[in-house]
């Protein structure tokens, strides 16, 4: 605590991101990287974007993703907003089109009690009353909870850290049910290449259907920080006013050219994402025969509970035999952990340490 803090800074309680170790070696399954290298295409973009340019701004707008983005989609460029990884766009996208406290009677803005734990921290930052809902005894995200006056909604598709998916007719009924009331969904998919089904065809139909999307995951690029987000043009006007009243050149000349190639590059991230898939369900099945509680996922991680070890010792024993994975000292999910689908080699040591663990 410092006294130059003002009460924002002293009040905010900051998210807290996985470990990124700097010399032990670990397997390292805690923030869910994609396990295999981003696109040779991409690489061979960013080493050419290195040159004397580098001495000029980019592109505030960021054109040409967007442009090969509209391509890949089958939406227009003015539907595509850019940015510095997803989280700054979720960011923007609270102080965009979520009302804060100042209103006389804001309604609270909805997300479910266990999702991703970024969006209270954006909600105090910006002041936006919040409520959550709780998920169902089974985990998953029941649409017509959030049917009810509020200031917004939020949730991922699928789910984080539960990898459910949440059915797409279910979203877009919720979306029909919000533009009643003149608020937003956004659907945030850093995970929906794994198996969930994308709502981005409903943006023309739902102009308050705001997705958000990464190239952490899907697109092997955690380092580059690129996010880009989807939706009608008001929309995508809303986050530019917030993003050029704050910082006019969030993706830097690199990142540009990178995301650019990646977006492009569909063949490459289809066949290694396909592989991430597939390893998946072989861990989530040899883990439910020697008894663990495997939640059903359509992410690259997967949410698992051993049996007769707690969480928190679990990721202990994991840890000490150099193997990272997440755990959420949280209500309902302390005794789970969040394990990211690494690749067949570093899954089968993990599996090996688990059969290990389990049997001491
Ligand atoms: N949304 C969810 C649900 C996530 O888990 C993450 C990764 N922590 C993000 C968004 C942010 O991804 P990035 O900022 O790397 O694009």
């Amino acid at each position: 605590m410092s006294k130059y803090w003002n009460n924002r800074v002293k009040n905010i309680i900051p998210y807290t991101p996985g470990e990124q170790p700097r010399n032990k070696k670990f397997i390292k399954l805690n923030t869910n990287e994609n396990p295999y290298p981003p696109s040779p295409k991409v690489i061979e973009a960013i080493k050419n974007a290195v040159n004397a340019d580098l001495k000029l701004y980019p592109d505030p707008a960021s054109t040409l993703f967007r442009e090969a983005a509209a391509v890949r989609y089958g939406v227009n460029p003015e539907q595509v907003f850019a940015g510095n990884g997803s989280d700054e766009i979720l960011a923007f996208a609270f102080g965009a089109f979520f009302e804060d406290s100042g209103g006389a009677q804001t309604d609270a803005i909805l997300f479910p009690d266990i999702t991703y734990s970024f969006y209270p921290v954006y909600a105090d930052l910006w002041s936006i009353p919040y409520r959550t809902i709780p998920l169902c005894n089974d985990f998953s995200i029941n649409c017509d909870d959030y049917k009810t006056r509020c200031g917004g909604v939020i949730f991922p598709n699928p789910n984080a850290p539960t990898g459910i998916p949440i059915p797409l007719g279910d979203i877009i009924s919720l979306a029909e049910h919000l533009e009643e009331q003149s608020k937003v969904l956004i659907v945030d998919e850093a995970y929906c290449a794994f198996g969930a089904q994308s709502a981005v065809p409903y943006i023309d139909k739902h102009k308050n259907l705001l997705t958000v999307h990464t190239m952490s995951k899907q697109m092997s690029l955690a380092g580059l920080r690129f996010g880009f987000a989807i939706g009608s043009k008001a929309l995508i006007e809303g986050l530019y006013r917030i993003k050029d009243s704050f910082n006019s050149y969030p993706v830097d000349r690199l990142a540009l050219f990178g995301a650019t190639a990646a977006i492009t590059d569909a063949a490459y991230y289809d066949d290694i994402n396909r592989k991430v898939m597939e390893t998946r369900e072989q861990v989530a099945e040899e883990l439910r025969a020697i008894g663990f509680n495997v939640m059903p996922s359509a992410a690259n991680f997967i949410l698992i509970q051993a049996p007769c070890i707690s969480g928190a010792d679990f990721f202990s024993a994991l840890r000490e035999r150099g193997i990272l994975v997440r755990h959420f000292n949280k209500e309902r999910i302390s005794d789970f952990l969040r394990v990211t689908i690494g690749t067949d080699e570093e899954m089968d040591v993990f599996l090996c340490v688990c059969k290990e663990i389990i049997k001491n």
